[in-house]
């Protein structure tokens, strides 16, 4: 039989590690090296993960069965074969394991999620990387499951179970009830709503109420699927019918004195819950931009074959434009989301209360994350265009990408939370003062000086808004757009930085069309650069 699945896919076959030139450019920037899985992961994703995903997504919904044979309730969530097989495959790649256990920087871990770029798939691993995260980080082998997701025969999940009805960024509004007896922490609440992995996961990292103080009263808990006695510790009540991220069933769930294990110490639920979720928003950040490139390129390759009044599409002036922006735009992005990678792998081992280091990189992280996933949410959609009519055909993996891309904005924590949080890190850390060091100090690695001078400027201009807003009492209102100016001034600062550092002539031509983007979007423009297909060009493919 015919295998005809490059002929509705044409990037089959790329290996997105080795040949994503901007990728390569940053990883050397941030000098990390991977290994030899990183690299065969990159071939697998184009050669089978996506076509998998593709199918499950249109015919392989996971489905909940309730009951076994003899009419005891199992809650099993059914995965196509292939599905369960993906899974495996990419754990054996050591993408969950190989971070938490040390073997490789967190580093590792984000980049296989900007790989493997999939909403839906990646979910899974997300939620367990930062569920094994927090075993290993708080339990440390005291407990018998805290080396679980250690097994490399039978690989082991997770997830985390915060969000309720009444409340996904209020996690004060937590109705779940948490009491300690004598035989340990117990669980009762029917409210989780959103609980992706249900029915995958060995165990999840819950939010739970120990009393009425708000916020102060939050803890957070390790709960393991299957009790003590062996019966199911949580029920599922049903799956979602959800747009994207279809490989992922997230479920309601409902808790009836489960068993429960406190996570850290008392009081401090929210830094834990917080902590733990910085993995997600980073994994958020780099599997946006990772969706966006695959669904980019995809559309690049269309405009070197597609021709329209007598030209190639990629040789007209104003789809040439489009290009470049596009690449500019989600360069930016992804190297802020590196960023961001690289900070928390350098913060990973800080406990409560936390420190500057710390503080930075939840900072940076809520910045990478909109950053991401409004240039993700940008990219898939114009990138579907580019295909023109049959862009928006399901027989085709275009729309799957733009569907995938929209949740990246919404989960983990909206826009605005971020922008709030971003806020709550400069009111209460001071993190502000870090931040424009950071600036300065990278800005003096640029060696172009017309470069360097314009970031200088850009600096200056940011840091007298941020000083006129902080006098202000309108901070809460704008925070959301000091986030875009401050994500845009990082971005580019770090293009330049980097073009400078690796010696990149491309970079360079990129960060000059980020800053157009970035600071006179609405100018007309008469850069040469703007014609330079060079800086989209790597993509090409025979
Ligand atoms: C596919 C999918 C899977 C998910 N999986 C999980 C999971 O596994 N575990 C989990 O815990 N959660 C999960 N979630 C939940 C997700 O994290 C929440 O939906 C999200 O954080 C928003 O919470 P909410 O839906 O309660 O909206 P709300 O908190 O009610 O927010 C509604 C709107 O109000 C805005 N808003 C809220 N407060 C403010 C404010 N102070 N100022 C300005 N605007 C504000 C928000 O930005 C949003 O636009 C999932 C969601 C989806 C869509």
């Amino acid at each position: 039989m015919k295998d005809k699945f490059n002929e509705i896919f044409r990037s089959k076959g790329i290996n997105y590690l080795s040949e994503d030139v901007p990728l390569s450019e940053f990883l050397k920037f941030f000098d990390f090296h991977g290994d030899d899985d990183l690299l065969d992961l990159g071939e697998y994703v184009s050669s089978e993960l996506i076509e998998i995903m593709d199918f499950v997504d249109h015919h392989g919904k996971p489905e909940l069965i309730m009951w076994n044979l003899d009419g005891k309730r199992i809650d099993y969530v059914r995965l196509s074969p292939e599905h369960r097989r993906a899974l495996k495959k990419l754990q054996d790649f050591g993408v969950v394991t190989k971070s938490v256990s040390g073997k490789q920087p967190w580093m590792y871990h984000f980049v296989s999620g900007y790989l493997i770029s999939d909403s839906g798939i990646f979910c899974s691993l997300t939620l367990t990387a930062q569920t094994a995260y927090a075993l290993k980080k708080y339990f440390n082998g005291k407990e018998k499951f805290s080396n679980n997701y250690l097994d490399k025969n039978d690989p082991w999940y997770g997830a985390t179970f915060y969000s309720e009805t009444q409340g996904g960024s209020d996690l004060a509004a937590n109705k779940t009830k948490a009491i300690e007896t004598e035989n340990g922490w117990v669980l009762n609440g029917s409210d989780k709503y959103f609980a992706s992995n249900a029915g995958i996961a060995d165990g999840a990292i819950v939010t739970a109420m120990t009393g009425d103080k708000g916020i102060r009263s939050l803890e957070t808990f390790f709960v393991p699927a299957i009790r003590k006695s062996g019966d199911l510790n949580f029920n599922i009540r049903r799956l979602k019918n959800k747009l994207g991220t279809i490989a992922v069933p997230s479920g309601e769930v409902e808790f009836l004195e489960s068993e429960a294990y406190l996570i850290g110490e008392r009081g401090k639920g929210i830094y834990y819950a917080m902590e733990i979720l910085t993995i997600s928003r980073v994994d958020d950040a780099l599997a946006a931009v990772g969706i966006a490139r695959k669904s980019f390129w995809e559309a690049y390759l269309f405009t070197e074959r597609r021709s329209s009044f007598g030209k190639k599409l990629n040789e007209h002036p104003l789809m040439k434009k489009d290009l470049i922006m596009l690449e500019a735009e989600l360069e930016a992005s992804l190297i802020i989301s590196l960023y961001a990678a690289q900070l928390f792998s350098e913060s990973s081992h800080i406990v409560p209360p936390y420190n500057n280091t710390y503080n930075y990189a939840r900072f940076i992280t809520h910045i990478a994350k909109n950053m991401a996933a409004w240039a993700s949410d940008h990219v898939t959609q114009y990138s579907m265009e580019i295909f023109g009519g049959i862009g928006f055909f399901e027989e085709f993996p275009m729309p799957k990408f733009h569907r995938d891309a929209l949740v990246t904005s919404i989960w983990e924590g909206t826009s605005n939370i971020q922008a709030l949080d971003m806020l709550e890190t400069i009111m209460k850390k001071g993190v502000a003062t870090i931040f424009f060091n950071d600036l300065k100090t990278r800005k003096e690695k640029v060696k172009d000086l017309k470069m360097k001078e314009k970031i200088e400027e850009r600096i200056k201009f940011v840091e007298n808004q941020f000083n006129s807003l902080m006098k202000s009492d309108s901070l809460e209102m704008n925070s959301k757009d000091l986030l875009k100016l401050f994500g845009q001034t990082l971005s580019l600062t770090l293009l330049a930085q980097a073009g400078s550092e690796i010696g990149s002539e491309r970079l360079l031509g990129v960060s000059k069309v980020y800053d157009i983007i970035a600071f006179e979007p609405s100018t007309i423009q008469y850069e040469e650069i703007l014609q330079k297909m060079e800086l989209v060009k790597w993509m090409h493919k025979n």
